[in-house]
């Protein structure tokens, strides 16, 4: 590393040497595409099935098993002593004669570690696990809560997975991924952010949250300060809490479009700021940050010696022209962790695939975190991964072209509610209305109210601003964060629920 005043930190305690990946062979320890060996792909992958557009039914569509679900999939044999269906509901409470474990007193038990005090959670889960609840008892609920694609993963994705799984890629990989993938990462975000990056600035996780995760526990140190979007994506302000940093809330305006004010940004840097996270197209509010944003960032970046966290997973979920990358500015490489992944690209939520880029001695240092927690990301799901990024593209951008369509009808939908604004959000698939006068109007104290009101009488699931993040000093308006990766359908039956409560 250069001149320590003018590249951040590693966490001091990773700052150890580190083994590089192992050499053993193909198999997924294979080092393709280095010393001049040419690359080449674990699968001759050519897809038998095509990405067809518009193949696939949404999972809108109702009757597919619930991956929540306490019941096992249809066809799946149940094992021995497996209970009968309907004592497995979800949420339902334990059975008072529950056998418990002889011995054992739970009062005795021994306390947790105090950082567990620290760690927050989704508190979106709490409400998906009511909407499940009360579907249970049978009742109808338009869920505008999930935040996860509701198609199906691309046919020729799929196809290349059982493909791998057949020809028997079911083994550990190294811990930053396999070479063949980083490769392909590192092709798809130099074309994408028209930037040059090399396959040893990536990390492949099961997930874009444990890079997320890796990156804190790597670079931010206890008494450092973090700072974070808010409303924003919750594991920001948890992850930084949870490794004993001081995390601070930048405010997102409604006025600025949900981009925030840089005066304010710099305002909040003290000494003591190690890392700013930055998430654009951003979750929950659907906002965009512009170039000007960005080269401001940056610019503080350089001058405050602060890591950024780029948060850019929404990036091909996106309705404007140009996409602006941190990366692309003058020095960032060496100080930026951007953040990506398949999930809402590719629709591939519950395969758990994502990747960070980074500079090549800090990736080093998130794998070593890799190997500690995860090992590896399941090897045939990177293999399904490169055909992802190199294979046809169609469905990536039928589902931008669907979630673009559904976002107007559900803009449109709820500026014609009665104490509902909302504004036309750039990206991501989130509406971020603001409902402060549909509360007073319902002479609901907050959006948290207008949550549980809305899921029990008007069986619409919602959630309040507050489950992403406290509010800001000031603040004084209610919002609430809709989902609207559902149908047409359900969005246009949401909509005629909310008009209904509010208008009543
Ligand atoms: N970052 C943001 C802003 C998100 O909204 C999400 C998921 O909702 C993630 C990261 C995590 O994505 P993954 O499923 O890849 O872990």
């Amino acid at each position: 590393m250069a001149d320590s005043k003018k590249e951040p930190q590693i966490n001091s305690a990773l700052n150890r040497k580190l083994e590089p990946n192992t050499e053993r062979t193909w198999d997924p320890w294979k080092e393709h595409g280095e010393g001049g060996e040419k690359a080449s792909p674990p699968l001759k992958h050519e897809p038998k099935v095509q990405g067809v557009v518009g193949s696939g039914p949404n999972r809108s569509t109702p009757k597919r098993w619930d991956p929540w679900s306490h019941d096992l999939p249809p066809g799946v044999k149940p094992p021995v002593n497996y209970p009968a269906q309907g004592h497995t509901r979800p949420n339902a409470p334990a059975p008072a004669t529950a056998p418990q474990p002889e011995g054992i007193q739970v009062s005795a038990a021994p306390r947790l570690a105090r950082r567990m005090s620290r760690l927050g959670t989704e508190t979106a889960f709490d409400v998906l696990a009511r909407v499940r609840k009360l579907e249970a008892e049978g009742k109808s609920i338009v869920s505008f809560a999930l935040g996860e694609p509701d198609f199906d993963t691309p046919a020729h994705v799929r196809e290349a997975a059982k493909r791998a799984l057949d020809e028997g890629h079911t083994h550990y990989g190294p811990s930053a991924g396999i070479q063949p993938l980083r490769k392909s990462i590192a092709g798809y975000i130099s074309r994408s952010r028209k930037i040059s990056v090399q396959p040893e600035q990536v990390v492949v996780g099961p997930g874009a949250k444990p890079i997320l995760f890796d990156a804190m526990m790597a670079l931010v140190d206890e008494g450092d300060e973090v700072i974070y979007p808010n409303p924003g994506y919750p594991i920001y302000e948890s992850l930084a809490d949870f490794v004993g940093a001081r995390g601070v809330p930048l405010p997102l305006l409604e006025s600025k479009a949900f981009r925030f004010d840089l005066g304010t940004l710099e305002k909040l840097i003290t000494p003591k700021t190690k890392l700013l996270v930055v998430n654009t197209p951003a979750n929950p509010t659907g906002g965009v940050l512009t170039p000007e944003d960005l080269a401001g960032v940056a610019e503080l970046a350089r001058k405050h010696n602060f890591w950024v966290i780029a948060d850019e997973i929404y990036s091909e979920i996106l309705y404007i022209k140009d996409y602006a990358s941190i990366l692309q500015h003058p020095g960032m490489a060496e100080r930026t962790v951007l953040i990506d992944g398949f999930s809402k690209t590719f629709a591939m939520t519950g395969w758990r695939l994502g990747y960070g880029v980074m500079p090549p001695e800090l990736a080093v240092q998130v794998a070593r975190i890799e190997t500690n927690v995860n090992s590896c990301t399941c090897t045939f799901a990177q293999i399904a991964a490169i055909e992802a990024l190199d294979g046809p593209w169609d469905e990536a951008h039928r589902f931008r072209a669907e979630f673009q369509a559904r976002r107007d009808a559900i803009v449109d939908g709820l500026n014609a509610i009665k104490g509902i604004k909302c504004l036309r959000p750039e990206g991501a698939f989130y509406a971020f209305p603001n409902v402060t006068e549909a509360c007073r109007n319902l002479g609901l104290k907050d959006s948290r109210e207008f949550q549980d009101r809305a899921l029990i009488e008007a069986g619409v699931a919602v959630l309040a601003r507050t489950c992403f993040g406290r509010k800001n000093a000031g603040e004084d308006q209610e919002y609430i964060r809709l989902s609207y990766a559902t149908s047409l359908q359900n969005i246009q039956e949401g909509l005629k629920r909310l008009k209904a409560f509010c208008e009543k």
